[in-house]
């Protein structure tokens, strides 16, 4: 079963792609928090972040050195931006297709609420 990220890497689903490769897509998230918030996905159906493995050291690290690219194209790399992957129900993952948020374009607040 494919997930819906899944489908916008295929092109089945429409999104607002701001960089694609061999190994990553990049779109703008659909209701985003911050000015800027763009998904870095594997082009790779990859559920969580518990499940890269050993071999996936490149592609993990691809992610964060596209992220870091598409910062600075935002013009956010020197006023600051946040990296997040959330993982399963404590780290609220909701798209079982593991992503990274890249926030930024505004002051990010607290990184975790405390209770
Ligand atoms: P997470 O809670 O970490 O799983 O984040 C899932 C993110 O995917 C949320 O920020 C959603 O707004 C975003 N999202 C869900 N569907 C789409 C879509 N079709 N296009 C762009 N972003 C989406």
């Amino acid at each position: 079963m494919s997930t819906i990220f899944s489908r916008i890497v295929a092109g089945e689903l429409p999104a607002d792609i701001v960089y694609q490769d061999d190994l990553v897509t990049c779109f703008r998230d659909i209701n985003p928090v911050a000015p800027t918030h763009i998904l870095v996905i594997p082009n790779r159906e990859i559920a969580t972040v518990n499940d890269f493995q050993d071999g996936d050291e490149h592609l993990a690290g691809h992610m964060v050195l596209v992220a870091q690219r598409i910062a600075r194209e935002e013009g956010i790399a020197d006023s600051g931006y946040r990296l997040i992957i959330n993982c399963n129900r404590d780290g609220g993952q909701e798209v079982m297709h593991v992503h990274l948020h890249l926030v930024g374009g505004r002051r990010m607040g607290p990184m975790v609420l405390r209770e």
